[in-house]
């Protein structure tokens, strides 16, 4: 089987960003970029599936930046055996991120797809959906565990109150959520190895994908700061601050 599995690069989630003085986005100079967390879940499910000899081939695919073969040889260091960058600089809405990856799906035919439920930069949480739509493909969102039973995947999902699983036909789209697994460190010989594994770069255009956004940010602001905190010496001065300051009770 083979799985095809979309990264994205975002700031690292350690960074505290910062917000352009024009306010038109985020300060991206000298900050330290990497893989998408739930990219990194996704990259390491495709790996165990070829640990366990269920997958043959997995193929990493970013939509971005030149900068993005970064990410993309991270995932080659975790295991994915070659990578595709589809350079753009275009600013990308999910539907742009999904006809991209729609194309790469039709050119390289995999069984099954694993994205990250959500990307940590723009929190859209639409891209594994929208590709689901394109393809036509079964999907099983926000997994919490992947079983190859057959020709089917079953897909466990956390929903509200509760676990539900589905079986999906293949192929299908599955996308990670944060408890399927704990994602390994790259070895130093991995990391050397991955140098030297494929990754081919194209443009959306050349497969016939326009990626110009229908959606344009227009303002970005940072969250009003919080007033500093009081300590009170007793309950009753507590419940007399929320009745007549904070009037909450
Ligand atoms: P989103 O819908 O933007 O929250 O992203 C959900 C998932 O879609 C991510 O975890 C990735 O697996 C995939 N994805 C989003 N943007 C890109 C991109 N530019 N290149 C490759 N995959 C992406």
């Amino acid at each position: 089987m083979k799985i095809l599995v979309a990264v994205k690069r975002v700031v690292d989630y350690n960074v505290k960003v910062r917000v352009k003085a024009d306010n038109s986005g985020i300060d991206l100079a000298n900050v330290k970029m990497a893989l998408n967390p739930f990219c990194e879940i996704a990259v390491e499910e495709a790996v165990r599936l070829k640990e366990q000899g269920i997958a043959s081939e997995i193929v990493v695919v970013c939509v971005g930046p030149a900068a993005a073969q970064e990410q993309l040889r991270t995932a080659l260091a975790l295991g994915a055996d070659r990578a595709i960058l589809m350079e753009t600089n275009d600013e990308l809405s999910s539907l742009a991120v999904a006809k991209s990856l729609k194309a790469v799906v039709d050119k390289e035919k995999p069984q099954l797809v694993i994205l990250g439920k959500q990307a940590i930069d723009s929190d859209n949480n639409q891209t594994g959906q929208m590709l689901a739509a394109l393809t036509c493909f079964a999907q099983g969102t926000f997994a919490s565990k992947v079983e190859i039973v057959d020709d089917k995947v079953l897909v466990t999902r956390e929903v509200d109150g509760g676990l539900q699983t589905v079986s999906l036909n293949l192929p299908a789209i599955v996308t990670t959520d944060l408890r399927l697994n704990e994602p390994r460190y790259a070895s130093l010989p991995n990391i050397m190895k991955a140098k030297k594994k494929p990754l081919e770069t194209v443009t959306p255009v050349a497969l016939g994908v326009c990626t110009t956004s229908t959606c344009k940010t227009l303002k970005v602001e940072t969250p009003a700061a919080r007033s500093a905190g009081i300590k009170v010496k007793s309950v009753a001065e507590l419940v007399e601050k929320l009745k007549n300051e904070a009037k909450v009770i």
